[in-house]
């Protein structure tokens, strides 16, 4: 059980409420242990500001926290090509809106389940307040795998998700976006069922759309060129530049594919990409417009991709990409992705910032290792905020029915980057931990929600 809420001060009493609580959540939330370790990530830097701000430890906010408002989980039957039926799950975690609509992807991957949806779910939450924007946390997805289906299967599958989705979702109330195996094709197709089921155009209920018909310019690259700019601003404060820098990259999908081309645009080298076949090592640098071409319009893998580049490209299957030599490393493709044994390996070829563009892909054990060998660390929720922080710019001009430059995006991008550098910069600093990101965006993310869930009331 949970010790008995009130007003603890000692910072032993708020250890030891938080270690109940963490208690509490592995037994109530059973077999999801990617939700346990986000969890544990953010309540394990919590105590300074517990202690320093009382008012957090009472009534119940924690507890609250950490719960979601609605769960929602859903068959979704549909028929392939040759009229076979399938069923998949359905989820969607609406996990915090003391902030804004919920707002969170959808991910389409054989392995998403309840827990790694709540555990994407959880850590937007954080990564939504850091933006300073006006959105709450969610998350959603099917263990639908798009990979070797038809756009037909693909556009069936989707109509039958949105027809059972679309009754949670509207501008103001629950937003998603794309995440894994959801993309352009996947939001037009289910925007398309949403206006159709509903009568409305309501463009603000979907953001990532395309550009002709209520989509953000920069949305796509967002993720990618945020992640790019937030390890820049770290290296800053190393006095070092991008600029002539070898780069790390893991994944070929939306986020690596933007990463590499922001890397190359600020005269950096990506020189790795991959896939969960293994990874592809280009002595040149990447080659993104190829790299677009073999993975976007072809829809085919990093194999392929190494075949059409010629003698600079080696296909290394079921390889580490973490084992190439580089100066910085960006994981781009999944959770969990980036072990201990791979954070030894990048420290030893002499790595100096790692920086989150997937979600939670380093494991606690790889962070730590990171962090002692003074590595400097950006923690995804802080890191590939710029997704969902266009995102939301991409809501504004919804509401507004107003189109915004690609400039003036990409000028609020980076405006916004910078000051979720800095935030978490800062906080570390008022928090006795300097260099400590982790630290930092969890602290910031949680007392802005904080704030307004104690002014919002017990609900
Ligand atoms: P995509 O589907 O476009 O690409 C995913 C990439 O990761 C593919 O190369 C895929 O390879 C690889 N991958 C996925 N799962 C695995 C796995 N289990 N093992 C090895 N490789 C894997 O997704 P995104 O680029 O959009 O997302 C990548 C990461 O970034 C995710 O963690 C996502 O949550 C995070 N993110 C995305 C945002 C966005 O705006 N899209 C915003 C913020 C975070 P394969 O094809 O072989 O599966």
């Amino acid at each position: 059980m949970v010790p008995e809420r009130g007003h603890v001060t000692t910072r032993t009493a708020i250890q030891a409420r938080l270690d109940a609580l963490r208690d509490e959540i592995e037994r109530r939330n059973p077999a999801q242990p990617e939700f346990h370790q986000a969890v544990r990530e953010v309540l394990d830097t919590l105590a300074p500001v517990l202690a320093a701000r009382p008012e957090y430890a009472d009534p119940g906010l924690l507890e609250r926290l950490v719960e979601p408002e609605r769960q929602i989980i859903f068959r979704v039957p549909w028929q392939d090509d040759h009229g076979r039926v399938h069923v998949n799950r359905g989820f969607r975690v609406e996990f915090n809106s003391a902030l804004g609509p919920y707002k969170g992807g959808l991910r389409f991957h054989p392995s998403v389940d309840l827990g790694i949806i709540k555990f994407l779910g959880f850590e937007q939450i954080f990564k939504n307040a850091l933006t300073g924007l006006g959105i709450g946390g969610g998350k959603g997805g099917s263990d639908f795998d798009p990979h070797g289906r038809s756009d037909a299967e693909v556009m069936r599958f989707c109509q039958s998700f949105m027809t059972e989705l679309h009754r949670h979702l509207g501008e103001h109330t629950d937003v998603p976006a794309g995440d894994i195996g959801v993309g352009g094709r996947e939001i037009g197709y289910l925007f398309g069922q949403y206006r159709r089921i509903t009568n409305r155009w309501e463009a603000g209920v979907l953001t990532g759309k395309g550009t002709g018909w209520g989509g953000s310019a920069v949305r796509p690259e967002a993720t990618g060129y945020g992640n790019v700019l937030f390890a820049a601003a770290m290296l800053r404060e190393r006095g070092e530049d991008l600029e002539g820098q070898t780069v790390v990259v893991s994944g070929s999908g939306n986020v690596a594919i933007y990463t590499m081309e922001k890397l190359h645009a600020l005269g950096a080298n990506p020189l790795t990409c991959s896939d969960s076949s293994g990874y592809v090592v280009d002595d040149k640098g990447v080659d993104v417009e190829l790299l677009k071409q073999v993975k976007e319009v072809e829809r085919g893998r990093v194999s392929d991709y190494a075949e059409r580049r010629g003698a600079s490209a080696t296909f290394v299957p079921g390889g580490r990409v973490w084992e190439v030599p580089a100066d910085v490393a960006l994981p781009s493709a999944t959770q969990n992705e980036l072990g201990e044994q791979d954070a030894a390996t990048l420290v030893r070829n002499g790595v100096k910032v790692v920086s989150e563009g997937a979600n939670m892909p380093a494991t606690p054990e790889a962070v730590r290792l990171l962090r002692q060998a003074g590595v400097s660390f950006g923690p995804g929720k802080a890191a590939n905020a710029g997704g969902v922080a266009v995102s939301a710019l991409e809501m504004a001009q919804n509401h507004s029915r107003t189109t915004w430059s690609r400039q003036k995006v990409e000028e609020e991008l980076a405006r916004i980057m910078g000051d979720i550098h800095r935030t978490c910069h800062e906080t570390a600093e008022r928090y006795g931990v300097p260099g400590d990101y982790v630290t930092g965006a969890n602290i910031a993310g949680f007392e802005r929600v904080a704030d307004a869930m104690i002014a919002q009331g017990v609900i």
